[in-house]
């Protein structure tokens, strides 16, 4: 039998799924006309590498999660196994900007809260009545319901010093969102569940390492993340490869899908025209809240509902000696108390081998989210200074960078509010009565490259069944 499919969006949920459909075609002995529209000049979509004077620069994203296995196990497939790089775990710590130092994360610290005494007890970073109001959890009542803002939970259970200084500059690291915003539920369930079960979130995640072993001490964006030797553009230059000819067709936007009988129609702006019995829509839920808005107005509105926020980055490659502080951690993240532009900094050529060339570091600064949308207007001179005059207050960096680079994200980073996967659940069953059509993306069930693959597979799989 054959089969047309068109894919919208070129980044890795566009690319994992048309992958996945090639594979599942030859499988099954299934004919597949395979269309991926792309808007831009190249795929990857948020995923952009660029090489450079020898260094390894990420525009978006520098690695993927290892512990959720569908970005993994693709690369698996794709057989990238041998170019995969895990962080350097000697320098495996992460620090937190505040009042104007720089304090390491205690060991053992789990996202939100502590696992192990002595760190916590000794660490810089809390003050006296902070630490005990922490260690308060251990005596508190379950409360709390299905869905409440991070902000509210961590508040709750480790006071307000543990929400200011480390779980809200993580979850802006991760997430670029307002924790008193973002759904606990739909972003860190396993906070929920083990105040559900244990009651304390530090004996539970205590019980929990007993049971299997944590292999990273601080901060869930720096532990068990890998990426690939010839960095992450690898992984979206080699799945387009592995694609059938010419069936990733670029700078064509889609404009317009029409319903007819048995098929869809899939409009460029151009003109051109694409018709498909299937189609996988990949472009954040705001482009596809757009292209179904004549389709069904309802779901278009659930769609348009989820918000997204903007990011930027700001790469800089110094001469190793330019650079004062010894740069023994992955990377650090600043408070919104303390009133600065960069929400987290990475230590590029510390987190990952071959991102520098001899004698030089990487350092990558993360600005902008769901508290800062400001910065996504300013000018590159603007953004440059910001973040060398941050830098030099935090690593005392007065020397000018030699390389540098910036790439502006805007409306990329979707935002689960409270509520969020209720709202989910409601546009899946709403998209399930438009047969042929199918969602995928980091909008929905998660929002890092693991779980855009993992989507991106269960729409070609849902998209195959005939
Ligand atoms: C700065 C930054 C850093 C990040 N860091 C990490 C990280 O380290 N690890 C991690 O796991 N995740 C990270 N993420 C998240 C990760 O980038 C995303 O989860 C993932 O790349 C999203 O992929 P996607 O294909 O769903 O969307 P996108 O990458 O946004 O791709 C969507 C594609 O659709 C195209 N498109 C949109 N509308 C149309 C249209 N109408 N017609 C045709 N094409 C269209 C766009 O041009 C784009 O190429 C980061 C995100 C950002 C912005």
């Amino acid at each position: 039998m054959r089969l047309s499919v068109v894919v919208v969006g070129g980044g890795i949920t566009g690319l994992a799924a048309a992958h996945r459909v090639t594979e599942l075609s030859r499988e099954r002995g299934i004919e597949v006309d395979l269309k991926v529209i792309e808007a831009r000049d190249r795929v990857g979509g948020t995923i952009a590498t660029e090489h450079a004077d020898g260094f390894v620069i990420e525009a978006g994203p520098d690695s993927f999660l290892s512990e959720k296995p569908w970005a993994l196990a693709l690369c698996r497939r794709l057989g990238l196994e041998s170019q995969l790089l895990r962080t350097d775990d000697r320098f495996r710590k992460v620090f937190v900007w505040y009042r104007g130092r720089l304090h390491p994360l205690p060991d053992g610290f789990q996202l939100l809260a502590p696992t192990r005494l002595l760190p916590f007890a000794t660490s810089s970073l809390f003050s006296w009545p902070g630490k005990l109001r922490m260690a308060m959890d251990v005596l508190l009542p379950r409360g709390g319901g299905d869905d409440e803002s991070l902000g509210a939970f961590v508040r709750r259970r480790l006071g307000r010093e543990a929400l200011e200084r480390v779980a809200q500059p993580l979850v802006a690291g991760i997430y670029t969102a307002d924790p008193d915003e973002l759904s606990l539920a739909a972003t860190m369930p396993r906070f929920l569940e083990t105040e559900r079960r244990h009651r304390s979130l530090i004996l539970g995640l205590r019980r929990a390492l007993r049971t299997t072993p944590a292999p990273g001490t601080s901060g869930a964006r720096f532990s068990l993340f890998v990426t690939l030797a010839d960095g992450m553009g690898a992984l979206v230059r080699t799945l387009a490869e592995r694609l059938p000819d010419s069936s990733v067709v670029l700078r064509q936007r889609v404009a317009s899908l029409e319903r007819a009988p048995g098929r869809w129609r899939v409009t460029t702006a151009d003109g051109a025209r694409f018709d498909a019995e299937r189609v996988v829509l990949a472009v954040e839920s705001h482009g596809a809240a757009r292209l179904l808005r004549y389709v069904d107005p309802a779901l278009a509105t659930l769609l348009g509902e989820i918000e997204y926020a903007g990011a930027v980055t700001v790469s800089l490659g110094y001469r190793r000696g330019d650079v004062p502080h010894p740069l023994d951690g992955f990377g650090f993240v600043v408070p919104r108390t303390e009133g600065k532009s960069i929400l987290a900094g990475t230590f590029s050529s510390v987190k990952y081998p071959g991102r520098a060339p001899d004698g030089h570091v990487l350092l990558r600064c993360f600005l902008g989210g769901a508290l800062d949308a400001r910065v996504l207007g300013e000018d590159d001179g603007q953004l440059l200074s910001r973040a060398r005059a941050e830098l030099r207050e935090v690593l005392g960096i007065t020397a000018a960078p030699v390389l540098d680079r910036i790439a502006r994200w805007p409306a990329s980073m979707p935002q689960y509010r409270v509520g969020h996967i209720a709202r989910v659940e409601t546009l899946e069953r709403r998209a399930l009565t438009l047969p042929g059509l199918h969602l995928a993306g980091g909008a929905y069930r998660g929002v890092g490259i693991a779980d855009c693959v993992r989507s991106a597979e269960a729409a070609a799989e849902a998209a195959l069944i005939t």
